[in-house]
């Protein structure tokens, strides 16, 4: 039996990379999915993951354009969902962007939209479904943080580390405010995985070795790992689970730190 017959599911920046597999993974266990993007050049994607998700797996899906770092993009977005697929029971905050800018010249408007996109995404999106996720009494707020969330991992690009530190702490508060109401706020916390936001950094190839050698399972993370944590946490098995960080490292975040771990920021930025 499909786990999530007749829920809806957000996933924001749904369009590629890891929140096309979480996509995929939710719709294959039968939630309804809104795909939301943000760049014009990738309607078409998420316009072919709809297709291939009703498809294959036999849901509803929609896809929808948004800035998650805007409340009247994010309000009117949840109104076209509500719309169409009816309230979200299940919000994935996936969007996230890491600008491979060095501290020394990081201009402001940067470390503006890295934290408007990785960090006040996930207040304005959850603001504006929690009263009906109150009203139905359930819930699930999944958000994609990092490694760097625990760590300061490698690049060392500040604005990024810090700013899913803080999405770390606002998934655990959230968990605390919300979860009388039966609303489970988790985070899976990805090492590096080969999408296009790691794409320049691991053409290097010394990078990708070092960066596989760094991780205990000697390899990198995939995509569809990170959904099948989201199916989990999304699941009726997780109902207790409140509050977690969970890791899809490979252990990464447990080892002690190497000297060698971080690598030369010149070869990359
Ligand atoms: P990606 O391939 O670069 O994709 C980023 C996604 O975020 C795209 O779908 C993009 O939408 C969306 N996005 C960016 N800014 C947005 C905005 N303002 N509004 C709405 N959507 C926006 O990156 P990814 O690797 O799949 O990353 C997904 C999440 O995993 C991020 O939160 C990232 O920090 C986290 N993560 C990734 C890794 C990794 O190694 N890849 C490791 C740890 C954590 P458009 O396509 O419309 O631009």
């Amino acid at each position: 039996m499909s786990k999530f017959l007749n829920r809806t599911a957000l996933i924001t920046g749904g369009s590629r990379g890891i929140g096309a597999a979480i996509v995929k993974r939710l719709a294959e266990e039968g939630a309804n999915v809104a795909i939301n993007y943000a760049s014009a050049g990738s309607y078409e994607k998420a316009y072919a993951l709809k297709e291939q998700v009703e498809e294959q797996f036999s849901v509803r899906a929609m896809v929808i354009k948004a800035n998650v770092g805007i409340k009247a993009e994010v309000d009117h977005m949840i109104d076209e969902v509500e719309r169409e697929l009816g309230p979200v029971d299940i919000l994935v905050n996936n969007a996230g962007i890491a600008p491979f800018e060095p501290f020394l010249s990081l201009s402001e408007e940067t470390w503006d939209e890295t934290y408007q996109t990785n960090v006040k995404s996930i207040f304005l999106t959850s603001q504006r479904v929690a009263p009906k996720m109150i009203a139905n009494k359930y819930g699930k707020i999944i958000n994609i943080t990092s490694t760097a969330s625990l760590l300061v991992t490698s690049p060392v690009i500040p604005h990024y580390i810090s700013s899913k530190a803080a999405a770390a702490q606002l998934t655990k508060a959230l968990a605390i405010e919300l979860g009388k109401y039966n609303i489970n706020v988790n985070a899976v916390g990805p090492s590096t995985v080969a999408t296009d936001m790691c794409k320049e950094y691991l053409e290097n190839p010394e990078i990708l070795a070092k960066e596989i050698e760094a991780n205990p399972m000697k390899r990198l993370g995939t995509e569809k790992q990170i959904g099948d944590a989201v199916v989990f946490l999304a699941s009726d098995e997780a109902m207790q689970i409140n509050g977690h960080l969970l890791m899809v490292d490979g252990g990464l975040t447990v080892k002690a730190a190497q000297p060698e771990d971080h690598m030369d920021r010149g070869a990359i930025v």
